[in-house]
């Protein structure tokens, strides 16, 4: 029989609601699970053996007086380091954050208690989900589970390795221009960005608000439609969340994808994507085509501004929101300043890593005086233009799909010396984020060295379904013999 850490997140729940299985059971196969293979991944930073524990037996006890079990019930979740939590520490992986308890819990986390999940504890990104590797985060270094040689992408590598390594049934992470695709292409699991307005911001700390979204790392699709379900709806905490109705996602699984037209952007199927990019690409599409789905070439000419748009507006919000992180109200404050002016100075300098320096330096410039309107302003206008590409081509047709990654999974220190080629690695996922549009990474299969790759799949705003539709489509027909990472 597969192992409970095996299964996904509805076998879970369904065994649980039937009472075939204690929530305290599966809990427990986590949790060893986590001690067998997590020293190799180092995905968590903190795993709350106790608390996860006490909460399983509270589902327990709730299924056994047979009160009505949440959608959720029983399922072992891991956290990103930057959504507020009352059990331990909130650090967004930052020097500047050590110790950082959160008095509240983030809305997300609010709406998985109460569907009965069981949180594990938290993983590793890189510090406030700036890069995608990992690699800038002050905690550990996290290892892909395909190969422990290389990168789980960023910044939510450790919700990716957390879930691609068995170590979680469900994570969540944050995406602000891919740091949810990214890395569930690299580590071969589903990850999805929702709508901007989608899901409650509240309690997940600010890189870029007009960009940030949180969404689910799941084994599967269907898994993906059934977190979303939780995490989805109108909070009056957050301003930005969308005042809609909450469908439900797992009811557009329809297994097919008649009627569907699917569009090809034709600036991204260039000489510069690589030949098995393209050929995993082209198979999908084949077995989409079998589907029943339509597929037509669309253009997004703005496309090719995106990545500078985002490194102006991206870095502008942050910034600002960062200039909260001054040794006074949250965490860390260094010891040895005589003066105010001194204590802020000595706080930030040792307390950001460099990739956060040199984001609020590059924002602080682009929001000066003098360069805002030829910097900022601009900025602004030309994600007004990558908005309207996507409008227009959605005209043409339901969902548009590209590759979520460049490239599969890099070694260590590959790009880490070249800001500029790590980030690229977001040129498919970042204007997404830009045009406030979702989008899901689905595992499309392995490259010759053996790395997952993903297909992305996005849609127009607040229709989720028909993404989540295609992707489960083409997850229930691709035949694709992926198999598991070689863990222990
Ligand atoms: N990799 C991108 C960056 O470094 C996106 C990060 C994210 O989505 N949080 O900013």
């Amino acid at each position: 029989m597969t192992a409970w850490h095996q299964k996904t997140a509805h076998e879970i729940r369904d065994a649980v609601a039937k009472r075939e299985v204690s929530a305290t059971e599966i809990t427990r196969s986590y949790l060893e699970r986590i001690e067998t293979v997590d020293d190799k991944v180092q995905a968590y930073t903190q795993v709350w053996r106790s608390e996860a524990l006490a909460q399983a037996e509270a589902v327990d006890r709730k299924a056994a007086s047979g009160q009505a079990l949440g959608p959720l019930a029983g399922v072992p979740v891991s956290l990103k380091e930057l959504l507020c939590t009352r059990e331990g520490e909130t650090t967004c992986a930052s020097k500047i954050l050590k110790g950082f308890k959160s008095p509240y819990d983030a809305h997300v986390v609010q709406n998985l208690k109460a569907a009965d999940a069981v949180l594990l504890g938290k993983v590793n990104m890189d510090e406030f989900a700036m890069g995608s590797s990992t690699e800038n985060s002050s905690i550990q270094r996290t290892c892909n589970p395909w190969n422990l040689n290389c990168v789980p992408g960023g910044s939510s590598g450790g919700s990716a390795a957390s879930v691609a390594s068995d170590c979680a049934a469900l994570s969540l992470g944050s995406d602000t221009g891919g740091s949810i695709r990214q890395p569930a292409a690299l580590c071969g699991c589903v990850g999805l960005k929702p709508t901007y307005g989608r899901v409650s911001r509240f309690g997940l700390v600010a890189f870029a608000s007009s960009l940030d979204q949180i969404g689910p790392f799941s084994k599967d699709v269907r898994d993906a439609a059934l977190a979303l379900n939780v995490i989805s709806g109108r909070d009056p905490l957050d301003a930005t969340s969308a005042n809609l109705p909450v469908p439900d996602y797992t009811a557009a699984l329809t297994g097919d994808m008649k009627g569907l037209t699917v569009g090809m952007p034709i600036e991204y199927f260039t000489e510069d994507l690589n030949a098995e990019m393209r050929g995993l690409i082209q198979n999908a599409v084949e077995v989409m085509k079998a589907q029943g789905a339509k597929v037509v070439d669309i253009s997004l000419p703005h496309s090719k501004y995106s990545v500078a748009v985002y490194y102006i507006i991206a870095t502008a919000e942050a910034s600002a929101n960062l200039a909260r992180f001054d040794g006074v109200r949250y965490g860390f404050r260094h010891p040895g300043a005589q003066t105010l002016q001194e204590m802020y100075h000595l706080t930030k300098t040792e307390g950001f890593g460099t990739e956060v320096k040199r984001r609020i330096m590059l924002g602080t410039y682009v929001l000066s005086s003098g360069y805002y309107d030829a910097y900022y302003l601009k900025a602004q206008k030309v994600r007004t233009l990558i908005k309207q590409d996507f409008d227009r081509a959605f005209e043409q047709c339901d969902v548009i799909i590209t590759p979520t990654s460049p490239t599969a999974a890099f070694e260590f220190g590959a790009k880490t010396t070249n800001p500029l080629e790590m980030y690229l690695s977001d040129v498919y996922t970042i204007s997404t984020n830009l045009a406030a549009i979702p989008g899901i990474s689905v595992p499309c299969g392995l490259t010759a060295a053996g790395l997952p790759a993903g297909l992305q799949i996005l849609g127009r705003v607040f229709e989720e379904a028909a993404i989540l539709r295609a992707a489960h489509a083409y997850e229930q027909h691709h035949g694709l013999a992926m198999g598991k990472p070689a863990l222990a």
